[in-house]
């Protein structure tokens, strides 16, 4: 058998991150900057690390990111008090609160008090409804991603047996919505799954969510299947540290079709997911807006590869 198509996240991120770039340059040809609050509290040094490669990705698409640092002793009060006033500001098109948050915080709290069409990271009640009666949303960013990267290798996905293991709220559910609107038969595998491996073995699509190192092997994949690895954990090999996912990626990889590898796969696309979700978000709030001309509502206008949910 020949080894997977290897799916590569970068090259497919990159092409996404030169759409948004338009679509921003557009937004401000007609008046609108488009704006991130990215807002980070207390000092854990993997957050630090994502929000400024997020900073970082938001400045090259012309996006204008305005960072709020609170110290890890916050009260949930203030917090919230911040994100309300930046739900007032019309200037401000998106809202990202990094997690995980100090123990003292509530990150429901946080999560409800962010106004839905702000909500670049798809969490909010408002959105994870629409998604599932699929009503136009913004989604999760990661499984948005994992999406993309499905239909980016395989075209149509109607009719594929798709199995997602993992039922987080930000990763797995929404992941099964997702699948269940681009017309896949799902099923979700998770901790409490009986022959799990047997299931999985019927998919032809798998996509791992479960956050343990290298936990499916190529006894879990049937051949020829298309596997996106969402999983990423830190192991010691030789003493030294490395990268993995949840895929067994050198067995896998002479069973799939095609894989993600990790880094590289899913990773890129999350990121790149945040900021066309922010121009989404941007475009949402200026078609509302009632001083919006005929001329303008065509550049702000979604456009068909905006993921919209419409099918049923
Ligand atoms: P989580 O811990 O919230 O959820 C893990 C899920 O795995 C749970 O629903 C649990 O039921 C399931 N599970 C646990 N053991 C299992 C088993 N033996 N068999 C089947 N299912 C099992 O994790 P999460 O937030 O969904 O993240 C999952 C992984 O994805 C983590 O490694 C995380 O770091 C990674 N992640 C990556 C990105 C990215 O951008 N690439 C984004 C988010 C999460």
């Amino acid at each position: 058998m020949n080894p997977a198509r290897l799916i590569d996240g970068r090259a497919a991120a990159a092409g996404l991150l030169e759409t948004v770039k338009e679509d921003v340059a557009k937004l401000q040809a007609s008046g609108v900057s488009v704006t991130l609050a990215v807002v980070l509290v207390g000092d854990d040094p993997a957050s630090h690390v994502y929000v400024r490669s997020k900073l970082l990705r938001a400045s090259e698409v012309g996006i204008r990111s305005v960072e709020h640092r609170l110290p890890a002793d916050t009260a949930q009060a203030t917090l919230l008090s911040l994100i309300e006033a930046l739900n007032s500001d019309a200037r401000v098109n998106g809202i990202l609160v990094q997690m995980p948050l100090p123990e003292q915080i509530d990150e429901g709290a946080v999560i409800a008090t962010i106004a839905a069409e702000k909500d670049v990271d798809g969490f909010h009640r408002e959105n994870v409804g629409r998604l599932v009666l699929g009503e136009p949303a913004l989604t999760p960013c990661t499984p948005s991603g994992c999406l993309f990267l499905l239909e980016h290798t395989l075209g149509d996905l109607s009719g594929k047996h798709a199995v997602v293991i993992g039922r987080s709220n930000i990763v797995g559910k929404p992941m099964a919505s997702l699948l269940l609107q681009a017309n896949c038969s799902v099923t979700i595998l998770h901790s409490h799954s009986v022959d799990a491996r047997e299931l999985c073995r019927q998919a032809d699509i798998v996509v791992a969510a479960v956050g343990r190192a290298q936990m499916i092997d190529a006894s879990w994949i049937k051949p020829g299947a298309t596997v996106i690895d969402v999983g990423i954990n830190r192991i010691e090999i030789d003493g030294r540290t490395r990268l993995v996912g949840d895929i067994e990626f050198e067995s896998v990889s002479r069973v799939a079709g095609a894989i993600t590898p990790v880094p590289g796969g899913v990773g890129p696309m999350t990121i790149g997911f945040l900021m066309r979700n922010t121009v989404l978000a941007a475009k949402g709030q200026s078609l509302k807006s009632v001083s919006a001309k005929p001329a303008q509502r065509e550049i702000l206008r979604c456009r068909a590869t905006d993921r919209v949910s419409e099918r049923s």
